[in-house]
C-alpha cells in the first residue's frame, strides 16, 4: 500500500466516513465554485401527513390487533414522520380473510373489462396526486425529489396503465389457453422504490383477477397508505387490496399464511433465501427479486463523456439504492485513466443534500442501519487495500444520513467490496484488456440482475450481452425502465420475472 493510501486511511473519521484523498484536492477549486446553485426546495406545506396510520383492511383503515405502533423517521432530518401499525399474525389473517372474500365474491367474478376500468382509474389518480406522492416519497425514503417526481411516480402510473390494458386481453396474451387467477397474493416490498414496487406487484395481480395483501418496508410505509386512499377514492371493492404495515415478522406471517396462493417478494438475497425455505414443500407460487452487483462495462470505443454520465446515473443517483445499480465499473485499460479523471471531475459537481431540493443529485441514505452498513463497507474497502476517492465538494448537512459519492480503485475480484452488495453510492473500478476478460469479471459474483455495456459497435453489444449472466443488460444507457419490459435475475438475484407479458405468468394458472 502506498504512503498516500496509508495517510488516507489514517484520516478516517470516527463515524466511519473517511475523508477525501488529498491527491485530488485541486479538483475542489476547479469545480465546486462553478456549481453553486441557490436552494430550490419543493414545498411540503400542502402535503397531509397524519401522526398515526392504521392498516388498510377490507376497504377501511383498521386498528392493529395488539394496538402497537412503530415510528418512521425522515432520514434527511432524523425527525419522526409518522407512526405506523405493527402488523401481527392476527392482522395478517384478517387481511387474508378479507382478500379471500373479495376474491371469491367480487373480483374473480367481475368481467375483465370492468377490472381494467378500476385499474385505469387508479393509474389516473396516481397521476392526479403525483406531486403529493413524489414529495412524500422523498420525505419518507430520502430520495431526491427529481427522482421521485420524474421516475418513481410516473413509472408507477405507467405500470398501472400498462397492466390495465392487459386485463381484458388475456386470451391474446396466452393464445389457445385459458388464464385463471391464482387467488390471494401476498406481496412484500423494499424501501428503495416504495410506490413503484407496489405498482409492479399490485397492477399485474389485479389485472389477472387476483386480490392482494401487501406489506411495505417498515421505513417507507407512507405512499402505500396514500395508495390505500386512492383505492378508496377509486371505489375499488373492499378487500381487493389490503395493506398491512410492519417489519420482518409481519412479512413472515404473510409468507407462512396457509390461505395465500402466491408470494411476490423484492428485497435482500438473505431474506429471499429465508422465504424460499419457508415456501419449500408448499404449493404457493413465488417470485423473488433479490440483490445485485451490476457490472458496467466501458469499452475503449465508447463515448467517454456519455459513459461518465451513465456511470453517475448507474450508481450515484438515488444513493445507489437500486438493486440493479451499476456498482462495479469495468473499464478497458486504454481509456481507464482518462475516464477515471473525468469521473472524478463529474463527482465534484454532484450535489449531496436535502432530498426535497430540486438541485439535489444524491439525497439521504434511507435509514441509520443502511447508513452504518455503507460506512462499514467503506472501512472494509480501505482495509482490503483499495484506494478510496470521495468528492471534495458539497458539505454534508449536519443532520440526517448522508454519504458522499465514493469510488474505489486498486480492487481485486475477490474483495468483499467487489463481491457483496453495498446498496450505497459506492463504486468499485477494475480494468480489463480483452472482451473475454470483461465477461469473466462481470460474471464473477454470486449475483446476476443487471449490467451495462458502453461501446460504439452494435455487434459488440450483441456479442457481449449474450454472454452476461444477467437478467437485464443496458447498452449505452443504464437504469432505464419500461412497463413492457420484463425484469428479474439470474443466480442469487432471484427467481421469476416482473413487468411486460412475462410479468403476467406468475399471477395466472394456465388451463
Ligand atoms: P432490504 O435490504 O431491501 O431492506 P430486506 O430483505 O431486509 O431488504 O427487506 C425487504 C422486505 O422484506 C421488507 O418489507 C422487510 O420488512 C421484509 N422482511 C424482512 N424480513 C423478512 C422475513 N423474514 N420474512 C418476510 N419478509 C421479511
Amino acid at each position: 500500500m502506498s504512503e498516500k493510501t496509508k495517510e488516507n486511511e489514517a484520516e478516517a473519521t470516527a463515524n466511519g466516513s473517511p475523508k477525501p484523498t488529498s491527491p485530488n484536492a485541486d479538483l475542489k477549486h476547479d469545480f465546486a465554485s462553478f456549481w453553486n446553485y441557490s436552494p430550490a426546495p419543493e414545498s411540503s406545506d400542502f402535503v397531509e401527513i397524519r401522526k398515526q396510520y392504521q392498516h388498510y383492511i377490507d376497504g377501511s383503515f383498521s386498528v392493529p390487533a395488539k394496538k402497537r405502533y412503530f415510528k418512521s423517521i425522515n432520514p434527511a432530518t432524523e425527525e419522526v414522520l409518522a407512526e405506523f401499525a405493527e402488523g401481527t399474525s392476527e392482522d395478517v389473517d384478517k387481511a387474508v380473510k378479507a382478500a379471500r372474500k373479495a376474491y371469491d365474491k367480487v373480483w374473480s367474478k367481475l368481467p375483465a373489462r370492468e377490472r381494467g376500468k378500476y385499474i385505469y382509474r387508479i393509474a389516473r389518480m396516481i397521476q392526479e396526486r403525483a406531486r403529493e406522492l413524489a414529495i412524500i416519497e422523498s420525505m419518507d425514503g430520502g430520495k431526491p425529489i427529481r427522482e421521485s417526481r420524474d421516475v418513481d411516480v410516473p413509472l408507477a402510473a405507467a405500470y398501472f396503465f400498462y397492466y390495465a390494458g392487459w386485463a381484458d386481453k388475456l386470451d391474446y396474451a396466452f393464445p389457445g389457453r385459458k388464464a385463471e387467477p391464482v387467488g390471494v397474493c401476498g406481496q412484500i416490498i423494499p424501501w428503495n422504490f416504495p410506490l413503484l414496487m407496489l405498482a409492479w406487484k399490485i397492477a399485474p395481480a389485479l389485472a389477472t383477477g387476483n386480490t392482494v395483501v401487501l406489506k411495505p418496508a417498515e421505513t417507507t410505509s407512507l405512499t402505500a397508505l396514500k395508495f390505500a386512499e386512492i383505492c378508496m377514492d377509486a371505489g375499488l371493492p373492499a378487500g381487493v387490496v389490503n395493506i398491512v404495515t410492519g417489519a420482518g415478522q409481519t412479512g413472515a406471517a404473510i409468507v407462512d399464511h396457509p390461505d395465500i396462493n402466491k408470494i411476490a417478494f423484492t428485497g435482500s438475497t438473505e431474506v429471499g433465501k429465508i422465504i424460499q425455505k419457508s415456501l419449500a414443500g408448499t404449493d404457493k407460487k413465488f417470485t423473488l427479486e433479490l440483490g445485485g452487483k451490476g457490472p458496467n462495462i466501458i469499452f475503449e470505443d465508447a463515448s467517454v463523456d456519455q459513459a461518465v454520465e451513465g456511470i453517475v446515473n448507474a450508481i450515484f443517483f438515488n444513493q445507489g439504492h437500486v438493486c440493479c445499480a451499476g456498482s462495479r465499473l469495468l473499464v478497458q485499460e486504454g481509456i481507464a485513466d482518462k475516464l477515471i479523471k473525468k469521473l472524478k471531475q463529474r463527482m465534484e459537481t454532484l450535489i449531496v443534500g436535502d432530498p426535497l431540493d430540486k438541485n439535489t443529485d444524491i439525497g439521504a441514505i434511507n435509514s441509520k442501519m443502511q447508513f452504518n452498513k455503507i460506512n462499514e463497507y467503506i472501512e472494509i474497502g480501505i482495509k482490503e487495500g483499495a484506494t478510496i476517492h470521495q468528492s471534495n465538494s458539497s458539505n454534508l448537512p449536519d443532520k440526517g444520513y448522508f454519504c458522499k459519492p465514493t469510488i474505489f480503485t486498486g480492487v481485486a475480484q475477490s474483495n468483499r467490496i467487489v463481491q457483496e452488495e453495498i446498496f450505497g453510492p459506492v463504486l468499485t473500478i477494475q480494468t480489463f484488456r480483452t472482451p473475454e476478460e470483461a465477461v469473466e469479471k462481470a460474471n464473477n459474483t454470486p449475483y446476476g440482475l443487471a449490467g451495462g455495456i458502453w461501446t460504439d459497435k452494435g455487434s459488440k453489444i450483441f456479442k457481449i450481452s449474450q454472454k452476461l449472466r444477467s437478467g437485464v443488460v443496458w447498452a449505452n444507457t443504464f437504469n432505464k425502465f419500461d412497463p413492457t419490459s420484463p425484469f428479474g435475475g439470474y443466480k442469487e438475484s432471484g427467481v421469476g420475472r416482473e413487468g411486460g407479458l412475462h410479468g403476467l405468468y406468475p399471477y395466472v394458472n394456465l388451463k
